[in-house]
């Protein structure tokens, strides 16, 4: 098992609060929330970034994206929600294995 805290969370090692799991992805509850819904999604495949990412991810990558709506949704976000994904040191990423953020709810999130 590799140090890689997101491969623990797949793994069951470390507690999450999961909101959505198959056999490619998982979705968990963020443990810093910055709105009153913020929810990881996160593909078990250990990439570390989307940057590593290259043809071999294209239908993965596709099926995340079309996920996070149907989460979104399903956790209430009616009005419409925002999709990060930090990409390296320079991009703000902290955690290694590659994450989609979903947030979103209460007061409308300013663009900067
Ligand atoms: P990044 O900056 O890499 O895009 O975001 C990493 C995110 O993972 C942060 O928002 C942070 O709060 C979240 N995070 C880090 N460790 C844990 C953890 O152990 N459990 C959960 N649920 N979230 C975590
Ligand atoms: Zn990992």
């Amino acid at each position: 098992m590799s140090d890689c805290i997101f491969c623990k969370i797949v793994a069951g090692i470390i507690p999450s609060k999961k909101l959505y799991e198959d056999e490619e992805l998982i979705a968990f509850h963020d443990i810093h929330p910055i709105a009153p819904v913020h929810f990881l999604l996160v593909p078990k495949l250990h990439v570390a970034s989307l940057a590593d990412c290259d043809v071999s991810h294209q239908a993965l990558l596709a099926k995340m994206l079309l996920l996070a709506p149907k989460l979104a949704q399903e956790q209430g976000l009616d009005k419409g929600f925002r999709t990060m994904i930090n990409t390296g040191s320079g991009g703000g990423q902290e955690v290694f294995h590659l994450h989609f953020h979903v947030f979103g709810g209460g007061a409308t999130i300013p663009k900067t």
